[in-house]
C-alpha cells in the first residue's frame, strides 16, 4: 500500500515524466519475490500497485505499465550482467549492507538484486532512469555492469544516466520524521475518508493551548498542510496558527480537508480498477507486450555479441537439444 511519501516523493514526480517522455513502468514483481513469499499475497500486490499508477493519471496508451515478470527476458540479461559483475561491487550496494549490518539471513536473489534492477534498466535501451537520491547507487551500478560488459563485447547496451529528482522533498511522517514503511507513521494514499482523518488526527505537535501563537514552520501538521494546499491557503493557514484563536485541531481539520480533496477522486478510481481485473489485466497485458518486444531485441544483441546461440524459438516446448 503506498504512503504519501511515496506518492509525493516517486510516483506523482514519475508521472509528470510521462508527458515528455517516453517512459516503462513496471510493477516489480520478480524483486518482491525476495521477501514476499506468499502467492495470494504477490497477486494483491500486483493488482494494486498497477491500480494505483492507472488511477493516480498513468496514461496507457502514452506509457506502458507491465509486471516485470511478464518480461523475462530481464532475468536473461541479468545472468550475462553477473557473469562480467565483480562480487566487490555488489558487497558495497546499500541494501546488501544495511542486511548485513542488522545481522538478517539473506537469500541469494537480495545480494543480486542489482543485477536484475540493471536489466531492468538495460534491457528497454533507457537513457534516462528517474529516482530518488537514494536510489542513484542503483542507476550508477547498472551503468558500470553495461561498460563491463560492451567493453568485452562490443556496444550492446545504452548507458543509463540517473535522473535525479532534488526538487522532491523528503516527506515528513506523523511523528516529523521521515514518512516510511518502516517507521510505522505512514498515512497510507488509499486510506478511506474516516481512516484518514484519523490518521491526521493523530499527528504529533507540541502541547501549544489554543490561545498560544505558534510557529507553522516548526509544525509537522503545517508542514503536509504545504504539500497539498495552495499558495493562498498556506498564507492564509501560517497567519492563523501566528496568532491566538487556532488549535491544533483546527490545522488537522485543515489538512484532512485538503489531503481529501487531493485523493477522494483517485481513490475512487482506484476502488473501481480493483474491483475490475478483466481491464486492469488488458492493460498489463497490453504493456509486457510493447516491452517484451524492445527487451527480446536487446537481449538478441546481447547473445550474439557473446557468441552464445540466437534465441532458440524452434525448441520452445521441444526436448533439451542434445549436448
Ligand atoms: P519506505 O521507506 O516506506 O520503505 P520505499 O523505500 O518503498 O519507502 O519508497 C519507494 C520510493 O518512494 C523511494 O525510493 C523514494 O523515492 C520515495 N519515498 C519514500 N518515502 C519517502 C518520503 N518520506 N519522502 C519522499 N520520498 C519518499
Amino acid at each position: 500500500m503506498p504512503h504519501v511519501g511515496n506518492l509525493l516523493g516517486m510516483i506523482e514526480p514519475a508521472l509528470r515524466l510521462q508527458h515528455s517522455h517516453d517512459a516503462f513502468y513496471f510493477i516489480a514483481d520478480y524483486h518482491a519475490l525476495t521477501t514476499v513469499h506468499d502467492a495470494e499475497r504477490m497477486r494483491t500486490y500486483t493488482r494494486e500497485v498497477a491500480a494505483t499508477w492507472l488511477a493516480l493519471g498513468l496514461d496507457p496508451a502514452r506509457t506502458a505499465l507491465f509486471v516485470q515478470s511478464d518480461v523475462p527476458e530481464v532475468c536473461e540479461i541479468a545472468w550475462l550482467l553477473s557473469c562480467v559483475t565483480g562480487m566487490g561491487l555488489l558487497e558495497r550496494a546499500h541494501a546488501y549492507k544495511s542486511a548485513q549490518g542488522d545481522g538478517r539471513e539473506l537469500n541469494v536473489g537480495t545480494f543480486t538484486y542489482p543485477v536484475l534492477m540493471a536489466a531492468d534498466i538495460l534491457a528497454y535501451d533507457s537513457h534516462q532512469v528517474p529516482v530518488g537520491k537514494d536510489q542513484k547507487q542503483h542507476v550508477e551500478m547498472a551503468r558500470d555492469m553495461a561498460a563491463s560488459f560492451n567493453s568485452r563485447f562490443g556496444e550492446v547496451f545504452v548507458l543509463p544516466e540517473p535522473l535525479i529528482r532534488d526538487d522532491v522533498a523528503t516527506i515528513p511522517g506523523l511523528d516529523g520524521r521521515k514518512m516510511s514503511k518502516s517507521y510505522g507513521n505512514s498515512i497510507e494514499v488509499w486510506a478511506d475518508a474516516k481512516a484518514l482523518r484519523k490518521k491526521v488526527m493523530g499527528i504529533v505537535t507540541d502541547s501549544k493551548g489554543i490561545d498560544d501563537v505558534k510557529d507553522p514552520d516548526s509544525c509537522n501538521v503545517f508542514a503536509l498542510y504545504k504539500l497539498f494546499a495552495t499558495p493562498e491557503e498556506i498564507e492564509a493557514l501560517a497567519t492563523r496558527y501566528r496568532a491566538p484563536g487556532l488549535g491544533y485541531g483546527h490545522a488537522k481539520q485543515a489538512l484532512y480537508e485538503v489531503m481529501e480533496r487531493r485523493l477522494g477522486a483517485p481513490r475512487e478510481r482506484y476502488t473501481a480498477l480493483m474491483a475490475d481485473p478483466i481491464s486492469l489485466e488488458a492493460v498489463l497485458e497490453d504493456g509486457a507486450a510493447r516491452a517484451r518486444q524492445v527487451a527480446a531485441g536487446v537481449l538478441q544483441r546481447a547473445r550474439h555479441a557473446t557468441g552464445l546461440r540466437g534465441t532458440p524459438r524452434k525448441n520452445v516446448g521441444g526436448t533439451h537439444p542434445a549436448t
